[in-house]
């Protein structure tokens, strides 16, 4: 008999991840890999911050049993997600109207969030930016809803479509679920201002539509309070909304899955309820989250010392950044590059959309070896001292 297998077909390869595969078979020493969404030190490493671990080496010394967590996770670090998303004074969390669970990271943070959504409103339709990031749809989708675009980058302007974005937000259903890039917008590196966001809030309010906030950036673009407006205005509006939350880039703990699901409420009272189909989602899921990631994120947030340690790292990062655009640009008008680079000092978070065609990466990627994705996104967080000369080399290279 032949196995229930047979017919299986092959999956296509993620194409970041597949990206990974290819660059970590090239055997050329130069190869510079700008495909992925991570920040490296100058040094090209994943950074251990120095906060997490000094957290980690108290854990380790405290010894804690591992006990199963709650549904939601270990209530300190909810607590301090929902402080740094929407500051100490907020009166939401005071009159307590959110509730954060603890998830696997952002994703895992959106896929809670979407698997709730579908409970509550199985007939909506989730519409996310064109483009976005390449797992919000596929995610969206495997949770079992439609999902449309809704206009969002300019390639002309190399910034936002706004009158695009809302003029497609007015014509959105009643109740359609909107995601939205709380910051650093992946992977256009394009964000809307303030008072864009409020003009975003109006048509939401508006067109009684759910926001679903992304925030995988926080303190990547300006810094932590200032990369929250979004947050701030949406708090402000009386509305409910979700949002998903990660430490994966702020804290560098990508594979330990520390992100969060926060959603607001119209009382305490709601937010009980909310909360208690929430954990139903995952108890049928995972069960509970892993403990270590969250008590170390936990640890450092509420320890004053780790904290401002923490604040100093990211600000670091946030820097290095900034000045490999700056860099990046010099370079390339220093090679007699014609087109004007300057869009890439206005992007904000890691990446940079740069314009470049698929044949141009697929020509940086054969003749020199630098990764990128064939959209023309190169994460500037991968730039550093040594290869960013031979980067610009390639990219001058193939625009000429
Ligand atoms: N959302 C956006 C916009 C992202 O760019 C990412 C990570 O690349 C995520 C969510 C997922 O974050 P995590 O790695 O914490 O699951």
């Amino acid at each position: 008999s032949s196995s229930i297998f047979a017919a299986v077909e092959m999956a296509p390869r993620d194409p970041i991840l597949g990206l990974n595969e290819a660059f970590n078979a090239d055997t050329r020493s130069t190869k510079v890999n700008l495909g992925v969404g991570v920040y490296f030190t100058d040094e090209g490493k994943i950074p251990l911050l120095g906060a997490v671990k000094a957290a980690e080496k108290a854990r380790l010394e405290a010894a804690p049993a591992r006990g199963y967590q709650p549904i939601e996770g270990l209530a300190a670090y909810n607590n301090a997600v929902a402080t740094l998303l929407f500051g100490k004074d907020s009166a939401l969390i005071s009159n307590g109207q959110t509730l954060t669970i603890e998830a696997l990271g952002g994703t895992g943070a959106l896929k809670v969030g979407a698997d709730y959504l579908k409970r509550l409103l199985p007939n909506a339709t989730v519409y996310i930016s064109d483009p976005s990031w390449e797992n919000h749809r596929a995610l969206f989708e495997s949770a079992g809803f439609p999902v449309s675009n809704y206009a969002y980058y300019d390639a002309t302007t190399r910034g936002v479509n706004f009158e695009g974005m809302l003029a497609d937000l007015r014509q959105m259903p009643a109740q359609s679920i909107v995601v939205l890039h709380a910051c650093c917008h992946n992977p256009t590196g394009a964000d809307i201002s303030a008072d864009q966001w409020k003009q975003v809030v109006a048509a939401i309010k508006e067109r009684n539509l759910i926001a679903f906030l992304d925030m995988a950036y926080q303190g990547f673009a300006d810094g932590i309070k200032e990369d929250a407006v979004a947050l701030d205005l949406f708090a402000a509006s009386g509305l409910q909304f979700l949002v998903s939350s990660s430490f994966s880039k702020s804290f560098s703990l990508y594979g330990e899955r520390v992100g969060a699901l926060t959603i607001v409420a119209a009382s305490k009272d709601e937010a009980g309820r909310v909360l208690s189909q929430v954990k139903r989602v995952v108890r049928t899921n995972y069960s509970n989250p892993p403990t270590h990631g969250g008590a170390v994120v936990a640890a450092v947030l509420s320890s004053p010392e780790l904290r401002q340690q923490w604040e100093e790292e990211l600000a670091g990062m946030r820097v290095r950044i900034r000045e490999m655009r700056s860099a990046l640009v010099e370079k390339l008008n220093a090679r007699g590059v014609k087109q004007d680079f300057s869009f890439v000092l206005k992007q904000r978070g890691m990446f940079s959309y740069t314009g470049l065609t698929a044949e141009q990466v697929e020509r940086m990627k054969t003749e020199f070896g630098v990764y990128a994705v064939s959209t023309g996104r190169v994460c500037i967080a991968a730039l550093n001292s040594k290869n960013i000369d031979y980067v610009a080399d390639a990219i001058a290279a193939v625009l000429k």
